[in-house]
């Protein structure tokens, strides 16, 4: 299982960055970036308002 971005649909709002507990997402000249420390417990996924984050295996 991991996380999953689609980023033709990210509009790098931050407010998945801002929800992570883990620190794990950050942006990154405009694209989101996640980093080894996510933990994949989905609170990002459910932030996204626009559905642009999934956890692949699920
Ligand atoms: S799945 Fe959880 S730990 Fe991983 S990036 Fe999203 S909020 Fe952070
Ligand atoms: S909440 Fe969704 S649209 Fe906003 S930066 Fe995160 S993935 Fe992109």
């Amino acid at each position: 299982m991991s996380l999953e971005i689609n980023h033709d649909r990210c509009m790098h709002c931050g407010a998945c960055v801002g929800s992570c507990p883990e620190n794990s997402l950050f942006l990154r000249e405009f694209v989101l970036e996640v980093d080894e420390s996510c933990v994949e417990c989905g609170t990002c996924v459910k932030t996204c308002p626009i559905n642009a984050l999934k956890l692949r295996g699920v």
